[in-house]
C-alpha cells in the first residue's frame, strides 16, 4: 500500500512538473512571437516627489496580452524570458519603446516634458548584452538626452559579475542616465559594493513599505535604508505606496520619491499623459 501511495505521489509530481514545463514552453513560444510581431506594450506608473508633490516620471512596465486575449503578468513571463534568453530582445524592445513613447508625448504636447522614464534591466541583459550601446542608439533615434532615463537594476545583476556590472554602470552614467537599485532589501546587499557603484537611487521594496504602518520591524528597516541612502548620497523611492498615510509618513521620514496605487497603478500611455497634464500646476 505504501509503495502504491509513494508511486502515486510521484505520478502526481510528474504530472505537475509536466504541466508546468508545458506551460513554460507555450509561454516561451508565444512570447517569442509576440516580441517579433511587436505585440507587447508598456504601462506607465507615476513616480512622485514626496517633498513637493510633483510628478517626476513614470516606471515603464512590460505588458503582454496573448492572441487569445489572456493577460499574462510580468511575474510569469519575465522569468521565462530570462531562462530562455528572450529577455535580450524583450529588454531592447522595452528601452526603445520607452524612448519612442516619450518622444511621441513631446510631439503631441509640443513641449519638452520634465519627466524621466524608468526602465527595468535584467541581470542577464547587463551581463550578456551591450546595454550602453542600445541606450545610445535609443537616445539618438528619438532625440532624447540620457538624463531622461533611469535604469533599474537588481542586486543580483551586480553580485553575478561585479566587475562587468561596474563597467556597464559607468558607461550608462557616461551617457547621463540615472541608475536605481530596484527591490532594495530583498537581495544579498553587499554594502561595500553598493558604496563603490554609481547608484543614484535606492528603491525600497514594497514588501517593507506596504505594511510598515502596522509593523515596527518594517518601519525600522525603512528608516535604516533611508539613512543608508542618505549617508551614501543617494535618493530613495518607496514602492507600494498604497495609502495617503504611507505617503505622508514616508515624506516625513525623508524619502525622496513614492510610487504606488495611492497615486496610480500602471497606466496605458494615453492615460499616463492625461495624468501628467492634470498634475501640472
Ligand atoms: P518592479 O520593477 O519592482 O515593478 C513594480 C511592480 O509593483 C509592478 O508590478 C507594479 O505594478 C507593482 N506595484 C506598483 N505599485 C504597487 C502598489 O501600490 N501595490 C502593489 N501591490 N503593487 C504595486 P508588475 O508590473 O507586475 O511587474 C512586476 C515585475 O516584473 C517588476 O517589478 C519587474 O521586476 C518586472 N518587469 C516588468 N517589466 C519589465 C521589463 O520590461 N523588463 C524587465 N527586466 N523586468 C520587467
Ligand atoms: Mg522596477
Ligand atoms: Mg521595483
Ligand atoms: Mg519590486
Amino acid at each position: 500500500l505504501r509503495r502504491a501511495k509513494e508511486s502515486g505521489r510521484i505520478e502526481i509530481y510528474r504530472n505537475r512538473a509536466f504541466t508546468e514545463a508545458r506551460r513554460r514552453f507555450s509561454i516561451e513560444t508565444e512570447l517569442r512571437r509576440a516580441i517579433e510581431n511587436d505585440k507587447l506594450s508598456l504601462a506607465f506608473q507615476p513616480i512622485v516627489s514626496l517633498g513637493e508633490d510633483r510628478l517626476v516620471g513614470f516606471e515603464a512596465l512590460a505588458r503582454w496580452r496573448t492572441e487569445a486575449g489572456e493577460e499574462i503578468a510580468p511575474g510569469d513571463f519575465i522569468p521565462v524570458a530570462e531562462e530562455s534568453g528572450l529577455i535580450i530582445p524583450l529588454g531592447r524592445w522595452a528601452l526603445d519603446a520607452a524612448g519612442r513613447m516619450l518622444a511621441r508625448w513631446e510631439a503631441e504636447t509640443g513641449q519638452v516634458l520634465p519627466l524621466s522614464l524608468s526602465v527595468n534591466l535584467s541581470a542577464i541583459q547587463l551581463i550578456r548584452d551591450d546595454v550602453p550601446r542600445q541606450l545610445e542608439d535609443v537616445l539618438h533615434r528619438h532625440g532624447l538626452g540620457g538624463h531622461r532615463f533611469t535604469l533599474e537594476l537588481t542586486e543580483s545583476a551586480i553580485i553575478n559579475d561585479p566587475d562587468r556590472a561596474a563597467r556597464v554602470m559607468g558607461a550608462l552614467k557616461d551617457l547621463d542616465a540615472r541608475l536605481a537599485m530596484d527591490d532594495f532589501g530583498t537581495g544579498y546587499s553587499n554594502l561595500a559594493m553598493l558604496q563603490s557603484l554609481p547608484v543614484d537611487i535606492l528603491k525600497i521594496d514594497r514588501s517593507f513599505v506596504t505594511t510598515m504602518l502596522a509593523d515596527r520591524d518594517k518601519v525600522a528597516i525603512v528608516r535604516a535604508v533611508l539613512s543608508l541612502a542618505h549617508a551614501l548620497g543617494m535618493e530613495t523611492t518607496a514602492e507600494g505606496v498604497e495609502t495617503i498615510e504611507l505617503s505622508q509618513t514616508l515624506a516625513a521620514l525623508g524619502c525622496t520619491y513614492g510610487q504606488g496605487f495611492h497615486y496610480a497603478p500602471p497606466l496605458d500611455a494615453a492615460t499616463a499623459l492625461a495624468f501628467w497634464s492634470r498634475w501640472q500646476p
